[in-house]
């Protein structure tokens, strides 16, 4: 018989052991949601075969992405054959088609076999992405590595998603982002079970979608002339023109891309609001108050929003019509958040239009171009989601709701039984500091840290409980005004996204401790794939409290599991030797606090100052 011993025992057992290895035995991110590890190990050598029930080019492909792995750390690929099922007592790595439910499935590694058991594509993905986490995290270097025993620890998993949408969200308008940057993205997410890439496409900054019938769109409404620096109140202007859009060509490869990865792409076209660089190529489809109208060149809300004039919906309509043609996915996000009522307020056909249709104000006035456009949408078999505002002046009768500000919104929608993707700004907005403000470079407001978006609970409690179903999903919002380059993405949006991939996939009740045990093991298959991730893990926070005009109270944290922290006050860099922080202290305007990290004796992260 074969002794299998719970997971939480296997931690307990592991908090008090302090050999690395040991304290890296397992360690999946997202968590899943039975995990029994048993005794010994599978070891993958090159003659293991891979048997598949289903010899199709889908199931084909998801084999080609384990020898992928294979082939550059290992140095060597396994061959595929058509799964005998007379006959499954075979060494090897078996698919096997349970008829699980969509994206489930069951993973049992035993030192003859590997079986991963799914129901469709979906779920045979996950059973790999969680089988590359079993081994040892090498196996997501770039290049042969020696010396590494591919070993799968013998474990019985079963596994099954919280919620159906679990998304990121990328803004490609603030700063345009090249396809092969956009693709590593996606990689990142499908490793981390997310599978739906909410992709952000036009603004007044900037509209990134080729249409076809209004080649404007991209040939001028592609660039600003120039952005703003720093801040967006600096009045500082870099004089560099930014553009960039995606061809329909490059829209269907992506959208191949993902499918592949079981991603589906949600593309967002914005209404009435954030309009402008659409206006500024088009200006028929703006209130005409302004002789001229410019892709905008800083941040922010702009009040040149779309007229609620027949034109406006022709070409909403038929820009449409091209999306319905290169995004498969039934859902498409509308916007709908931040439009200003100044150009409505003052445009005589949109007050002859309240007039008309018996509106109470400028708020129904928006709910009824909302309702409008989704009347039009759902004719063509498409469900439109929105953020919150599209719950002004009343919601669109099949309309779910991407709750961002705050919860409200999405408490609201799910009461009134609407379906709700909850990307609660701060919790989950991956362009807030992820560390002390004054350590790191200008973000949009903050910090919002790891531990916070781990905590978060995408379900408010306040809901009732037939309420709740109506939570169908969380997202993680990246706006790029302070991310102009791929690598500053990467540096806001990881470590984080792990914390939201986790309460977007995980069942098991959150746990910080062990959560950032697995993180520190995950780290390092970030590192072989060069993510380069914020390393505010390994480092201690440091907080004020005002205490009086002349004192503050100093509190520190740290992420990283059996680490301490050690601190001076005149300025030297801690060693093991400085006081160790126990609980908050006071300290005077004189003084600077230093904290830094250590584990084992030795010192780890980077030391983190605070004055005054
Ligand atoms: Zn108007």
């Amino acid at each position: 018989m074969k002794r299998f011993f719970s997971i939480a025992l296997l931690l307990t057992a592991l908090v008090s052991c302090s050999a690395p290895a040991e304290r890296e035995a397992v360690s999946v991110i997202p968590q899943p949601e039975h995990f029994q590890l048993g005794d010994g190990a599978f070891r993958i050598t090159s003659d293991v075969p891979v048997y598949l029930d289903e010899m199709t080019p889908e199931f084909e492909r998801i084999a080609e992405f384990l020898n992928e792995r294979l082939s550059a750390a290992a140095g060597f690929t396994l061959k595929t054959a058509e799964a005998d099922l007379r006959n499954t007592n075979v060494r090897g790595i078996w698919f096997l088609n349970a008829g699980l439910p969509t994206e489930r499935y069951e993973l049992q590694v035993t030192p003859e076999k590997i079986v991963i058991e799914y129901g469709d594509g979906a779920g045979a993905f996950y059973g790999l992405q969680t089988l590359l986490q079993l081994l040892p995290t090498e196996i997501f270097a770039d290049h042969r590595v020696h010396g590494v025993r591919w070993e799968v620890p013998c474990c019985d998993i079963e596994d099954a998603p919280r919620f159906a949408y679990r998304g990121m969200h990328l803004d490609c308008c603030l700063h345009f982002f090249e396809m092969d940057f956009l693709k590593r993205y996606i990689d990142l997410m499908a490793l981390h079970k997310v599978n739906r890439f909410h992709w952000h496409l036009t603004e007044d900054q900037g509209w990134r979608l080729e249409i076809k019938k209004y080649p404007l769109l991209t040939e001028k409404g592609q660039w600003r002339k120039e952005t703003v620096i720093g801040s967006l109140k600096s009045g500082v202007y870099d004089g560099i023109p930014h553009g960039g859009y995606y061809s329909q060509e490059e829209v269907r490869e992506l959208v191949q891309y993902a499918a592949e990865r079981y991603v589906t792409i949600i593309p967002e076209i914005e209404m009435p609001g954030h309009a402008l660089a659409a206006i500024s190529c088009y200006p028929e489809l703006s209130c005409g108050l302004e002789d001229h109208y410019e892709t905008a060149t800083k941040w922010g809300v702009f009040k040149q929003v779309f007229c609620t004039k027949d034109e406006t919906f022709k070409f909403l309509e038929d820009v449409m019509d091209e999306v319905f043609e290169l995004f498969p996915s039934t859902l498409v996000h509308i916007g709908g958040d931040e439009c200003p009522k100044a150009s409505w307020k003052q445009c005589p056909h949109c007050q002859a239009m309240i007039r008309k249709l018996g509106l109470k104000d400028e708020f129904e006035l928006q709910s009824w171009f909302i309702t409008r456009m989704e009347k039009y949408i759902n004719s063509k078999g498409h469900e439109i989601i929105g953020w919150d505002e599209i719950l002004q002046g009343g919601l669109a009768p099949n309309a779910k709701v991407m709750s961002w500000l705050g919860e409200e919104g999405g408490i609201k929608a799910a009461q009134q039984h609407h379906e709700v993707v909850m990307a609660p700004y701060p919790k989950y907005y991956l362009d807030y500091w992820q560390a002390d403000p004054d350590s790191e470079p200008l973000a949009m407001d903050g910090p919002t840290l790891l531990r916070t978006m781990y905590e978060y609970n995408p379900v408010p409690e306040i809901l009732k409980p037939e309420e709740r179903r109506y939570i169908i999903g969380v997202e993680g919002c990246v706006w790029t005004e302070y991310m102009p380059t791929p690598a500053r993405v990467e540096y806001m949006a990881w470590p984080r996204m792990c914390a939201i991939a986790e309460s977007g996939w995980s069942n098991v009740a959150k746990d910080w401790e062990g959560f950032t045990r697995r993180l520190e093991h995950h780290l390092k298959r970030l590192d072989g794939l060069h993510v380069g991730y914020c390393k505010a893990f390994f480092n201690p926070f440091i907080e004020f409290h005002d205490d009086t005009k002349y004192d503050k109270v100093v509190t520190m944290s740290i992420d990283a599991p059996d680490a301490e922290i050690r601190y001076t006050l005149d300025g030297s860099e801690p060693t093991m030797a400085s006081p160790r922080y126990e609980l908050p202290f006071v300290i005077n305007r004189q003084q600077t606090v230093t904290a830094r990290a250590f584990r084992d004796g030795r010192p780890i992260g980077e030391p983190r100052y605070k004055s005054f």
